[in-house]
């Protein structure tokens, strides 16, 4: 069984946030580590309400620096100032060294522990390890915003038996695995890949084929769905439009999220939506969703 990848929807709402919904958040949990998409009003307080701990986050993505995606940013830092975090802080996003210089700015703090401050460009990888990458994609919003997709590395399942064959050592398979060949022997021969699972968050974007092309075929798409239809909006979704996208691009799982407050049950959206695309998800506050 491959390692969980935990999602929780700290926030569902759009600019204007209601009782039950909080402004955007995203938290993604996998093998230990705490990536959060978005830092909204509250995020800390719904991380709490979660039963989990906001000092473990080590990355932030924040897709654009419109208040409802970012203004938690800041309470966020100085909380894990005040509970003594020593390592790093990660924090990603558009003229991200600006912005987030110009709200350290704001407070007397001084911070305890070093932020790690990187800027996107168009489908730049921001972050690479073993197991995973994030990068991001430009979107179409009335400020500068990415989406973001966080892919999993392939995994090679090395058949022993027939690396027996041709008589590869222990040492070349560690060879194999990493350069793909060894004494002409092709990593393919002996082994089996697993596609590496893909999720993908646009932030807040007018329905883009550049961001579908990028989740095409992936394991989940959370997508802005401000709307449920008004396509003369310029600057969101709705998620009509949305559905029938992520039908053509072959979508495994669709999560719908930030919904204008005219909505009030979810009902209504997955009434609209799930006819064209039935593995469609309408996002609450505090929703948990594994894959
Ligand atoms: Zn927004």
């Amino acid at each position: 069984m491959p390692e969980p990848i935990k999602l929780i929807f700290l926030g569902t709402g759009s600019s204007v946030p209601t009782i039950k919904r909080n402004h955007p958040a995203i938290l993604l949990i996998y093998k230990g580590e705490y990536i959060l998409f978005d830092c909204g009003e509250g995020t800390q307080l719904q991380i709490q309400k979660a039963g989990l701990s906001p000092l473990k986050i080590n990355k932030i993505f924040i897709t654009h620096w419109h208040a409802d995606h970012f203004s938690g940013l800041l309470p966020l830092i100085e909380t894990m100032h005040l509970e003594n975090r020593k390592k790093p802080l990660e924090i990603y996003g558009p003229d991200a060294t600006r912005f987030v210089d110009s709200l350290i700015e704001l407070s007397y703090w001084s911070i305890g522990f070093p932020l790690k401050v990187k800027d996107c460009k168009d489908n730049k990888i921001l972050f690479s390890n073993n197991d995973y990458e994030i990068f991001c994609i430009k979107v179409k919003h009335n400020v500068p915003a990415y989406g973001y997709c966080f892919k999993e590395k392939d995994h090679w399942n090395i058949d022993i038996k027939k690396a027996h064959k041709f008589n590869l050592s222990q040492k070349d398979l560690k060879e194999i695995k990493n350069k793909g060949i060894v004494r002409n022997v092709k990593l393919q021969q002996i082994a089996k890949k697993t596609e590496g699972r893909k999720i993908v968050y646009s932030g807040d974007t007018k329905e883009t084929s550049a961001l579908f092309k990028v989740a095409r075929n992936a394991d989940v798409l959370i997508h802005d769905s401000t709307f449920i239809d008004n396509a003369g909006n310029k600057d969101h979704s709705c998620a009509i439009r949305v559905a029938q996208l992520a039908k053509k691009y072959n979508i495994k799982k669709l999560i719908l999220t930030h919904f204008s407050k005219r909505y009030k049950t979810n009902k209504e959206i997955a009434d609209a939506v799930k006819p064209i695309f039935k593995n469609t998800i309408v996002a609450k506050d505090l929703m948990k969703v594994i894959i």
